[in-house]
């Protein structure tokens, strides 16, 4: 047989073979195409989970570091840049009585790691942290644990040490007038020795007052935060029929 029929008849059957496997392709891609697009679209939503993180124009109240903007389980919130993860506590301990938890966390973090927290109100403007609140002897009407007593906008209130496990709350008008001078005397001072912070940008201006609320002309954190989020991946917006058939069209 001439070398030239050989060939075509070996051509004949490659292209055959070719044209099977090619609807075979189809088919298969048919039947995958949607748990595909489904399966894209959950690890998508799945790595999209973790937030980029953004860096803030808001200087940490704790340590002037630049904080984050992170989204946690209530929201956004602004989070120090040098807060550091615990590393896990080793599981093997030789007996509890010597391991402090707190101790072994503390100790496990970088010199410079920072926990400070800013909160970001329902309007999108940074606060500053609520003052830490005097904790009373007086007992808690559901719960016996003392109460904390904090200068609220209508006078002191006093509420449960254990909110939010417990909601009781105290009479302020039911405390006896002289334990009430005394408390409030005490509240007075203790709010001096800690003051609310004033939040500032990275270069020093202020974002909140004297009692922690936003300025009148503070800028909310999203136009605080520095560039832009990490653009979409060029994937996004493609549909899974455009991809398939670029495939088969390339083979074909
Ligand atoms: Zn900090
Ligand atoms: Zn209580």
């Amino acid at each position: 047989m001439p070398i030239v029929e050989r060939l075509g008849g070996t051509l004949q059957l490659l292209q055959r073979a070719f044209t099977r496997e090619k609807q075979a392709t189809a088919d298969i891609s048919h039947e995958l195409r949607t748990p595909l697009a489904a399966l894209l679209a959950t690890m998508e939503l799945a790595l999209r989970k973790p937030r980029p993180a953004e860096h803030a124009n808001v200087a940490c109240h704790k340590c002037g570091a630049p904080m984050i903007k992170r989204t946690g389980r209530f929201g956004p919130f602004l989070g120090c840049s040098r807060y550091a993860r615990p590393a896990p506590a080793p599981k093997k301990g030789k007996g509890k009585k010597g391991t402090n938890a707190a101790a072994v966390a503390a100790a496990a973090l970088p010199a410079d790691a920072c926990d400070g927290i800013l909160n970001i109100d329902a309007k999108g403007f940074v606060v500053a942290p609520s003052q830490p609140p005097l904790l009373t002897d007086l007992p808690c009407p559901k719960c016996q644990s003392p109460m904390n007593l904090r200068q609220g906008i209508r006078g002191p209130w006093l509420g449960c040490s254990q909110f939010p496990k417990c909601r009781g709350r105290g009479k302020w008008a039911d405390v006896p007038e002289e334990k009430q001078k005394e408390l409030v005397k005490a509240l007075e001072a203790h709010d001096k020795s800690h003051p609310v912070p004033i939040i500032r940008t990275l270069d020093g201006r202020p974002l909140t007052d004297a009692k922690g609320k936003p300025l009148p002309d503070a800028p909310k954190v999203d136009q605080l935060v520095e560039g832009i989020a990490i653009p979409n991946s060029p994937d996004e917006g493609r549909t899974d029929e455009g991809g398939e058939s670029d495939v088969l069209e390339g083979a074909a």
